[in-house]
């Protein structure tokens, strides 16, 4: 009998194969007793150090994106750093011995990372990933990472760290399936950009034996074991669909009856203009992550230059760029915040101009110039506003500064309820349903156990969409879409059926949104918008719409 175990869609597809779980950190460092000899345990200590940052190093410069060489950098630095030594060698001044020692400082090293919070933080779980190899190479046994496998197969991990993804083959990683994380994990992500199928947040994976055969399903965000015939052949005529719709989806995107739906592209910089090519242009221009490592305030001569690059490398496309979203998971160095005890309910995005207005000056004057002089159509939007007054300021501000077209972003509950009446203050709307779903359900988007609370098919989610899109059609303002949910294929037939008439994700979504939305009449989408706001909660509303469609997607 086939048996389901549940979990949290993260990369859609469905495929079938062998499962071979990845080799874990040793949890048992051996016993605590002090090393006889110190100068040999530290030798050891610095030799295993030494070993892992080869290795990190060799992965770097293998690596297939500059991402993920980026990441295996910065953990190649870790290995060498003068205060993560100091606490080894401490440690085992104290009698421990190596492996015990490591452990020890890496740990310590982590807090110390942690308490400086946003990114720094979350890069400090990339430590745990670089001291269980160190550990291994001091046990003599092998790293934790990758199986070796002759044959294609899914993975199974309890959660994927960057050194084990930027190995990854898609020629012999079918589908990825993990214990923790959630739909915004690390794993997710590079799942995406391969464009194979996962499941994230399914505890029960670690009962599957390594080698039987299991189905991954993406969509439905399911693995099943002990596998029919049916399914195995539902499976199959769902990875020929795939195959064949990805091959055929090229151009603008739109309805199969021919009603135009903009797929633009979300990005952080210019370096991305590489992957989306096939976009329509930019629907969120994310400005914030070009200064994230800025000391101090960049010049408006340096912004000026750096969103010129934008501009030119989408020449002749829309770019709609959101002014600086600091503070909470995207903190600024340069703009100091103070302490704040709930950071994503604080001073973050429009509101930092309260402190310093003069940033928003400063980059609008800079976005003016740069559009001055480029063929891209350049649109400006603020993000976490809140009120119709904040609205109306930003939007006069941006137009006193010579841009046309100035919206908001959609992501605070207060201000998607008056929907009607900002609208008639704003050039356009653009939803971020991230932020939104994040506040609306009131859970942290960064916390994968409560991803249930944050899926985008949640009903109180979808409702508050189609009043936004009510009140701005009242007054003929376009609403776009540029969180995540954009790339789900079928939640995007949801959101041009509730009226949204742009969609906007990160480039390995493009192509399976473009062919889903040209499978699909508008008026199909109207009546699966209706099935999902009439359904009683997520899975309800996903399974209905998924089935109302003609795509073998979600089923
Ligand atoms: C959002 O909140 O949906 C969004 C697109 O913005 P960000 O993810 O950058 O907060
Ligand atoms: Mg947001």
């Amino acid at each position: 009998m086939p048996e389901e175990l549940t979990g949290v869609p993260a990369a859609p597809g469905a495929v079938a194969g062998p499962a071979k779980h990845m080799t874990e950190a040793i949890t048992d460092l051996g016993p605590k007793t002090a090393p006889e000899d110190a100068e040999a345990e530290t030798n050891a200590a610095r030799e295993a150090l030494k070993e892992v940052e080869t290795l990190l190093e060799k992965r770097s410069a293998e690596a297939s994106s500059k991402e993920v060489a980026d990441i295996l950098d910065a953990q190649a630095m870790m290995t060498s750093d003068i205060v993560l030594w100091d606490l080894v060698v401490a440690a085992i001044g104290e009698g421990l011995p190596a492996t015990h020692a490591v452990a020890k400082a890496f740990g310590s090293f982590k807090a110390s990372l942690e308490a400086i919070g946003g990114y720094t933080a979350e890069r400090a779980g990339d430590l745990d990933d670089v001291s269980a190899r160190v550990v291994a190479v001091l046990m003599g046994s092998p790293m934790p990472g990758l199986p070796e496998s002759s044959e294609p197969y899914v993975l199974v991990a309890k959660d994927l760290a960057p050194a084990d993804t930027s190995q990854l083959n898609p020629a012999m990683v079918l589908a990825l399936v993990t214990r923790e994380g959630g739909p915004t994990s690390h794993t997710a992500i590079i799942a995406r950009s391969l464009a194979i199928p996962a499941v994230v947040a399914c505890p029960q994976a670690k009962e599957i034996s390594e080698g039987e055969t299991v189905v991954v399903d993406g969509d439905r965000g399911v693995v099943v074991r002990s596998p029919d015939r049916s399914t195995l052949e539902d499976v199959a005529q769902r990875a020929e669909w795939l195959a064949k719709a990805l091959a055929a989806s090229q151009g603008p995107g739109h309805t199969s009856d021919g009603h135009a739906v903009p797929l633009l592209v979300n990005i952080g910089g210019a370096k991305d203009a590489e992957s989306a090519t096939d976009s329509e242009g930019v629907g969120l221009f994310r400005t914030e992550f070009l200064f994230l490592d800025s000391s101090e305030e960049p010049t408006v001569e340096e912004q000026t230059e750096a969103y010129r690059e934008v501009f030119d490398a989408f020449s002749g496309r829309k770019v709609v760029l959101r002014t600086l979203d600091a503070g909470a998971d995207k903190p600024l160095r340069w703009l100091d915040l103070g302490t704040e005890m709930n950071p994503a309910l604080g001073v973050r995005g429009l509101r930092t101009s309260r402190v310093q207005p003069e940033v928003l000056e400063h980059q609008l004057e800079a976005v003016a110039r740069a559009a001055r002089d480029t063929t891209a159509e350049v649109w400006v939007m603020a993000p976490m506003v809140s009120t119709v007054s904040e609205a109306r300021d930003f939007v006069t501000l941006a137009h006193d500064h010579g841009l046309p077209k100035a919206g908001v972003m959609v992501e605070v509950p207060a201000l998607a309820l008056r929907a009607a009446d900002v609208a008639k203050v704003v050039d356009f709307f653009s939803i971020g349903t991230n932020d939104l779903s994040q506040y609306v359900s009131a859970s942290d988007r960064t916390i994968g156990a409560l991803s249930d609370l944050l899926d985008h098919w949640q009903p109180a989610l979808i409702g508050l969409i189609r009043s936004i899109v009510e009140g701005a059609n009242a007054a003929s303002v376009p609403v776009g879409v540029c969180g995540e949910s954009a790339s789900d294929p079928l939640f995007a037939l949801v959101l041009v059926g509730l009226g949204v008439s742009t969609l906007s994700m990160s480039a390995a979504g493009l192509p399976l949104v473009r062919a889903s939305l040209s499978a699909h009449s508008r008026d199909d989408c109207r009546t699966m918008a209706e099935l999902a706001l009439t359904s009683a909660d997520p899975q309800s509303a996903r399974k209905s719409v998924a089935e109302a469609g003609h795509i073998p997607i979600g089923r």
